[in-house]
């Protein structure tokens, strides 16, 4: 609800790059999959800022690019060089990449998904908005729940609450689940972006393993349930798991629960017609 096409958690996390003057950059550079909801965003931050981006992935279904729609047909529209590797394997750092040129540095490269420290100031403001909310309503304990891709908006969000309430250190906890790997990996992903575990988010999981992207009749179920019994539309790849994990969890509603909406309703577009095709008999209310 920041802004009609910057929002969501990657408009926090790309905010530092938005508020910045960075009088020397003239073009981003980045790399993922093709239907990425960090792309689409950061066509929307190179078109605001008259900055060119450029976009590696190593392959493009093939009926994505025969029917552009989604985030893909987005950033695209606001555009994207898409900058497609057919199979080659992208490369591991910046230097390796064509648009570098030694000795210039009019290039803003951002990682897979946004996994860099400077997601840590527009997290930290998420972070105050909430403390603020909870003061004007007298909430004085919470736990936080939010869905993790790279994990970087669930650890910033946990070491934001911690240095900006110290005096309530542990008042308020973040829970995650890794959507795209195991926990081993988030957990790795964690040490990464900060090496004080106190800083680090609680990971909670199903017994169960879950392949991010595969097209699972109770995603489709709980997403449903949760449009019409709130009238919110989550998005499709995170939030289900994210619901399930949660419900699966009670013990969490020992204190209020707030539930992070991260945004990426664009990238409905390419999930709900697939999981329509697969699942017919399952129908949602109204519009769905
Ligand atoms: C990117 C994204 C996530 C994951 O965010 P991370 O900071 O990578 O953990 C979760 N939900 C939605 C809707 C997203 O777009």
């Amino acid at each position: 609800m920041l802004h009609p096409d910057f929002s969501g958690n990657k408009a926090r996390k790309f905010y530092y790059f938005f508020h910045h003057d960075l009088p020397h950059v003239k073009k981003i550079v980045s790399y993922g999959s093709a239907q990425s909801n960090a792309m689409y965003s950061l066509s929307v931050l190179a078109k605001m800022r008259g900055w060119e981006f450029a976009y590696y992935v190593d392959h493009v279904a093939e009926y994505l690019r025969e029917n552009p729609h989604g985030n893909y047909k987005g950033a695209l529209d606001n555009g994207m060089q898409l900058r497609d590797l057919r199979q080659a394997q992208i490369p591991k750092d910046p230097q390796s990449f064509p648009e570098f040129v030694e000795g210039k540095n009019d290039l803003l490269f951002i990682e897979e998904g946004g996994r860099q420290k400077e997601a840590e100031y527009g997290i930290k403001l998420l972070a105050q908005e909430i403390i603020d909310w909870q003061e004007e309503n007298n909430v004085k304990m919470l736990n936080v729940f939010l869905p993790s891709g790279t994990g970087t908006t669930a650890l910033f969000l946990q070491k934001s609450f911690s240095c900006l309430t110290p005096h309530a250190s542990g008042l308020t906890r973040v829970y995650t689940t890794p959507c795209v790997g195991n926990s081993d990996y988030l957990k790795k992903q964690f040490f990464e972006l900060e090496r004080n575990e106190n800083d680090h988010p609680h990971i909670l999981t199903l017994e169960k393993k879950h392949h991010f992207g595969k097209l699972y009749r109770e995603n489709y179920k709980i997403w449903l349930k949760l449009h019409e019994e709130t009238g919110v539309v989550f998005d499709l790849l995170y939030d289900p798991l994210g619901w399930r994990v949660l419900l699966a969890h009670p013990e969490v509603f020992s204190k209020p629960t707030l539930y992070i909406h991260q945004g990426g309703v664009l990238g409905n577009e390419s999930m709900l017609p697939r999981y329509k095709r697969k699942y017919p008999e399952l129908k949602g209310s109204g519009d769905l």
